[in-house]
């Protein structure tokens, strides 16, 4: 049998079976596809176009980045130390009221997805402005996106009315449909930005695409009381009545829940995009995630924007998440290993609409891999490369981020890969920081 590129690895962990680390592993490509996975002894009898030795690294499936903004790379390190509010309106909004455009959306994008690449993500969900061309970006670096289709009770650059954002929707799911990198989900923004009547608009659109929505729901405290002083209903109550809360759903945040609001997305079969990192810096409170997990909630991880965390890297947000997780819930044996690796990929996968493709290392799937270099100061030595993977590797021990079986990123092509250049995105950078 011949294969394209074979991957010859110390560690592998596929996420599927899950709790599973592979030794002395190769890994066949073949057409993009993974093909093979078997012993090295046995991968003595493939022919391959390229061998890749990887003695002191565990590869994993690309890490899924389950709630971003890309464009707001541009807006990076603005405001700190505001309240959310004073922060959006001081700085965030007249930034973007200046600035929006589908340049804007683009050029940020691409700033995005260089770090997010450097990070071994190489799929993300996305909610922002002019989606196709942060769709676009995604495209012209390699990786995988579900975009959002935009839903948000004010007037913008893009759309002026409801209509308007519908109109934008629709021809985004038109252009995309069978896109082998780019799915589309319907965005409304969040429950205090969008009316009742185009929430019912946003269930019919996501029915008849089958597609993901994605919403940021119960962030803050105060969203929750304004729920109930304008609607007598906790905001996931009112989505339930409305019939957001589905096995389509990616709640975003979910810091607020109550038992009553867990039961009704763990009955839906719902997803939840976990962030600490924004939670924390924006001070929006600590979200019971091991709870919502023990009650079968598939949760992903995703890094919000750079400017409420401020960096796209899924391994920290992991590990943040692994050891907030336990904190809150009072209980070191919570938010296991494996169950972190699992959120940050396959959980990712299956929340953003993308579970059949990604997420693990499985044969037919896509060969979207990352390799990390163990052997290494940080993660020496080697016991648990799982446990170490999580908790003490960093992302700049990344060697090898493939996507399709594409080399998109390498140690050795760091300064030449054609979707991986840091000379031009500190030039993009520099454009837009002179512009704000
Ligand atoms: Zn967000």
């Amino acid at each position: 049998m011949h294969v394209d590129t074979l991957i010859r690895c110390r560690w592998a962990i596929p996420m599927h079976p899950k709790n599973t680390v592979l030794e002395n592993v190769a890994i066949g490509v073949a057409d993009g596809n993974i093909s093979v996975i078997c012993d090295q002894n046995q991968a003595q009898e493939l022919t391959a176009d390229e061998i890749i030795e990887l003695n002191d690294h565990v590869v994993i499936p690309g890490l899924v980045n389950a709630h971003s903004h890309a464009p707001m790379n541009i807006l990076r390190g603005m405001g700190a130390d505001l309240s959310l509010m004073d922060w959006l309106q001081t700085k965030i909004w007249p930034a973007e009221g200046k600035l929006m455009s589908p340049e804007f959306a683009y050029e940020g994008a691409k700033l995005a997805a260089q770090e997010m690449l450097l990070s071994g993500i190489t799929c993300t969900n996305d909610q922002y402005f002019f989606s196709e061309h942060i769709a676009r970006a995604f495209e012209d670096c390699a990786m995988k996106c579900t975009v959002s289709a935009l839903v948000i009770g004010f007037p913008s650059a893009m759309a002026q009315t409801t209509d308007d954002y519908f109109k934008c929707a629709d021809a985004l799911f038109e252009r995309y449909q069978g896109n082998n990198h780019v799915r589309i989900s319907v965005g409304p923004h969040a429950p205090y930005t969008v009316d009742d009547n185009a929430l019912s608009r946003v269930v019919r659109l996501s029915e008849r695409h089958n597609a993901p929505i994605h919403m940021h729901i119960d962030e803050t405290d105060f969203e929750v009381q304004e729920s109930l002083r304008l609607y007598g209903m906790r905001p996931i109550e009112r989505l339930a009545n409305l019939g957001i809360i589905n096995e389509r759903l990616i709640s975003v945040h979910t810091v607020h829940p109550n038992d009553h609001e867990m039961a009704l997305l763990a009955n839906a079969g719902a997803h939840v995009a976990h962030c600490p990192s924004s939670n924390l810096k924006l001070a929006s409170g600590f979200s019971p995630v091991h709870k919502m997990m023990q009650m079968g909630i598939n949760v992903a991880i995703g890094t919000d924007s750079v400017a409420s965390n401020d960096k796209l890297d899924i391994l920290a947000e992991t590990r943040l998440a692994a050891m907030l997780g336990k904190a809150v819930a009072m209980d070191p044996t919570a938010m296991k290993v494996h169950d972190m690796l699992y959120a940050a990929t396959l959980g990712g996968a299956r929340a953003i609409g993308w579970g059949d493709r990604i997420g693990s290392i499985e044969i037919g799937k896509a060969a979207d891999l990352v390799a990390i270099h163990l052997a290494d100061i940080n993660t020496i030595p080697t016991t648990d490369p799982a446990t170490q993977l999580l908790y003490s590797a960093d992302r700049s021990q990344i060697s090898h981020v493939w996507t399709d079986g594409k080399c998109v990123v390498s140690t050795q092509l760091l300064q030449n890969s054609p979707y991986f250049h840091r000379e031009s995105s500190v030039k993009l950078a520099k454009k837009w920081q002179n512009a704000l």
